[in-house]
């Protein structure tokens, strides 16, 4: 085989098509999940919804109402739902051998021969791969233990606004809050400088920016910047849970200054802006930056198989053998699906079609911004969209966009929040979303703005 199809055969034909939701199946399998599952779960209780399938941009319930899917997995389905060109290579490696810790295969070594291909900057030829754990929170384990190992430093410069995992180091570097409080002490030495952020916009894009990164430098050259002995500085090229926060041009390219100036690595976490989701294969491939380190996740197991991986430059490759370990190092449908859906985003120009999409989808945006105050901002890059809402004071409006994520699903959208305080609408599809279901899609997200803002 090996026949990649086109995007517009991938999905179910017809959504959005919803029934009154949740419907019967749906209400049962929430009940039975209530009473067995933890109280950790969190999604259904904004989207009431049991799914069944998937194809791709489109998710069918259980009682078989269709969705459009604009949030994709978080990030994670960037080919697809059962996309047949993964899938086929996934259920031919599950026959034959799924796990390999880190013997050498075919299928292990074909994906860090693609990652090389598609790395940012001036990392192809030059970098080395470490697989670890399989989630995203792993690979950034992975990269603390990769910084301390490489520096003999500790301290951790990160930034306000991120999210970077659930595991104690992750967390530990992450921003929010309400996710850590319960857990402190995390790692002792870690340091927060401003993102370049404006949410009241009394500040310009470009004052932020300089506001940032006079933060990072006084941290790092300041003799009594409080961090003793740094290891690196980790940041997301856009803050996705912080709420597709997307610095202007340069900052990313500077930051990199100030670690080379300072001699610590600069930990570009792109975890959830890989694989063409900003319509570039890794956000820094926009200015060409060259991260010293690069975890990486999510879509990187193509339809949702767990997998992570830590690219970094050789020179820091100096871990003796055991140096990184994990159980789970050597999962191989999942390796087979990320070489397979490298190679389907290359045939099918998906990094073009997601610059495309996602302005289509940013304009329709912006012109509901011109229609009301309410909603302040419009931003991301490719298909990786954020659109932020405030009340009549300018506040933050959490419960308008609530109320957009609820109208959308009931009309047969599903899309996501994200954000400081949850006022951020997050449009996060799968790549291979076609312009018609974009279209169709932001009829229903544009008319439940309308009604959620009264506008
Ligand atoms: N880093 C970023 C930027 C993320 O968005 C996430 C998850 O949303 C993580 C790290 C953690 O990944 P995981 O949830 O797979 O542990």
């Amino acid at each position: 085989m090996g026949e990649a199809p086109p995007i517009h055969e991938l999905h179910f034909d017809e959504a959005p098509s919803v029934d009154t939701v949740p419907g019967p199946n749906s209400r049962q399998l929430l009940e039975r999940q209530r009473e067995l599952d933890s109280s950790a779960v969190a999604y259904p209780d904004r989207v009431p919804i049991a799914f069944d399938e998937g194809r791709g941009a489109t998710l069918r319930d259980v009682d078989g109402n269709t969705y459009l899917d604009f949030f994709a997995g978080i990030g994670v389905l960037n080919v697809g739902h059962a996309n047949p060109y993964v899938v086929e290579a996934v259920n031919d490696q599950t026959e034959r051998l799924v796990h390999s810790i880190d013997f050498p295969t075919e299928p292990r070594l074909d994906l860090i021969e693609k990652l090389d291909a598609i790395a940012p900057g001036g990392l192809p030829g030059n970098n080395k791969v470490v697989f670890g754990g399989p989630t995203g929170s792993d690979a950034i384990e992975a990269t603390i233990k990769l910084a301390k190992y490489n520096t003999d430093g500790d301290g951790l410069i990160a930034f306000r606004g991120s999210y970077h995992g659930a595991t104690s180091g992750a967390l530990s570097l992450t921003g929010a809050k309400k996710f850590k409080r319960e857990y402190t002490p995390l790692l002792s030495d870690v340091q927060y400088a401003q993102y370049p952020y404006s949410f009241k916009h009394d500040v310009t894009e470009e004052e932020a920016m300089e506001r940032s990164l006079a933060d990072v430098r006084s941290i790092l050259e300041d003799p009594y910047g409080g961090l003793a002995n740094p290891a690196g500085i980790w940041v997301e090229p856009i803050q996705g849970e912080g709420g597709v926060v997307t610095p202007p041009e340069g900052f990313l390219p500077r930051l990199k200054e100030i670690a080379e100036d300072n001699d610590v690595p600069l930990i570009v976490d792109e975890i959830q802006t890989g694989f063409g989701r900003t319509g570039q294969w890794f956000a820094s491939d926009w200015e060409d930056v060259t991260p010293d380190v690069m975890p990486m996740a999510k879509a990187i197991g193509g339809i949702g198989l767990p997998l992570s991986a830590t690219m970094y430059r050789e020179e820091f490759d100096t871990w003796e053998a055991g140096g990184h370990v994990g159980t789970y190092r050597g999962n191989l449908p999942a390796m087979r699906a990320g070489v397979r859906a490298i190679e389907y985003i290359d045939r099918q120009d998906l990094l073009e079609h997601a610059r495309e999409v996602g302005e289509y989808i940013r304009t329709r945006l912006r012109e509901v911004a011109e229609a009301t105050p309410h909603l302040a901002d419009v931003r991301g890059k490719g298909l990786f969209v954020g659109a932020e809402f405030v009340d009549a004071d300018g506040d933050p409006w959490k419960e308008a966009v609530l109320d957009v994520q609820t109208q959308c699903y009931e009309n047969g959208v599903l899309v996501w929040t994200a954000g400081r305080h949850g006022n951020v609408l997050r449009i996060i599809p799968p790549l291979v979303l076609t312009q018609e279901q974009a279209e169709t899609g932001m009829d229903v997200v544009t008319d439940a703005i309308a009604a959620a803002t009264g506008s």
